[in-house]
């Protein structure tokens, strides 16, 4: 199979439309990273989904809507607090588990009762969601636990071959995935952190839980139970104390003949740089910065490294909470 890489145009989005309605799947930009979409009525097309990507049977994919779409044709809006949460975040890189009316099939919750649903801000994705005028659903436009997909050429890199079209959007602006929210009981419950914040969520509706995920445990959002997000080189964590040990790190593994890179924020980074350290991935310097670069550092290390020893940002407040999630999963 030819594999596509096209911008969004009437055009683009018509072929888009045509292989969505005959089983297929697209790769689709949205804020957070890119997606594989399939239409969510449909089984044939949502079994691709977990076929291509090698995804586990057990992981549920989110459903995405556009602005027009009445989330109610979908699940049950139990919560009061969710009109809050809906009128602030909705579009916008939130999404939030309800009790399914099972409109969306089966094989895309893997049997559940709840349902995942996002209604994306990025620009061409809503006006593909509109065209085609049903859910979509999509997990990470990857291959099963390999870094997500931030570019189009990124998509490219892991399914060329395996899917006829790719709509290129740019590169996602968060730059993480959606922070999901279970919104089944009275206080809202985070299974997964992302770029909007406990601290968000608290702020406008009184109160906000994180999801602990401990051994034994039913796994509430069974995505969070895996290696997840590894770029295809070695990958290293140390904790933000211990800088001197990543150089000496660094320094061993290129007397080796080994290619090695240094991951960290601007401040880590500055100093290294000053002290010779030559391969540097810069994270950034803000929460939303580092959110951002993330995935493009991990798959700019994979191409260039042999090992990337990236170095810990010993922060969980607001955005930092999701990324080092994403960090620790990835490198550590
Ligand atoms: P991905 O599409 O790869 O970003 O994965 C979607 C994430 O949403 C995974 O962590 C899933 O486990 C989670 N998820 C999707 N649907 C549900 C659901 N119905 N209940 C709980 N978590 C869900
Ligand atoms: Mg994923």
């Amino acid at each position: 199979m030819i594999t596509e890489i096209c911008r969004i145009t009437e055009e683009s989005l018509k072929k888009a439309k045509e292989i969505l309605f005959n089983h297929g799947l697209i790769g689709m930009p949205t804020e957070t990273v890119y997606g594989l979409a399939a239409v969510g009525t449909d089984p044939e097309a949502v079994k691709k989904i977990y076929e291509v990507k090698g995804r586990p049977s057990d992981n549920p994919l989110i459903a995405h809507i556009h602005k027009g779409y009445d989330i109610e044709k979908l699940v049950y809006v139990e919560q009061d607090y969710v009109r809050l949460l809906k009128e602030k975040f909705m579009p916008g890189p939130l999404t939030m588990v309800f009790k399914s009316r099972g409109v969306i099939c089966p094989e895309a919750v893997c049997g559940g009762e709840t349902l995942a649903v996002r209604m994306p801000s990025h620009e061409g994705c809503a006006r593909l969601l509109e065209y085609v005028n049903v859910p979509l659903v999509a997990p990470s436009a990857n291959i099963s636990k390999h870094t997500s997909p931030v570019t189009a050429e990124h998509v490219f890199a892991d399914l060329n071959g395996k899917i006829p079209l790719i709509l290129d959007g740019g590169r996602c602006l968060a730059g993480i995935e959606s922070t999901v929210l279970d919104v089944t009981g009275s206080v809202p419950r985070i299974l997964r952190a992302g770029v909007i914040t406990k601290e968000m969520i608290e702020d406008l509706v009184g109160g906000c839980e994180i999801a602990e995920h401990k051994e034994g445990d039913k796994v509430r959002s069974p995505g969070v139970k895996y290696r997840h997000y590894r770029p295809k080189c070695d990958a290293v964590l140390y904790s933000e104390t211990e800088v001197g040990k990543a150089e000496e790190r660094y320094y061993k593994e290129t007397a080796d003949g080994r290619r090695a890179f240094i991951m960290a924020e601007s401040k880590i980074c500055a100093a290294l740089r000053e002290r010779g350290v030559k391969n540097l991935l810069d994270l950034g310097a803000t929460g939303e910065e580092i959110a951002h670069n993330l995935y493009e550092k991990l798959l700019e290390g994979e191409r260039k490294a042999d090992i990337i020893i990236a170095i810990d940002l010993g922060r969980t407040d607001g955005v930092f909470l999701g990324v080092e999630n994403r960090l620790r999963k990835s490198c550590g």
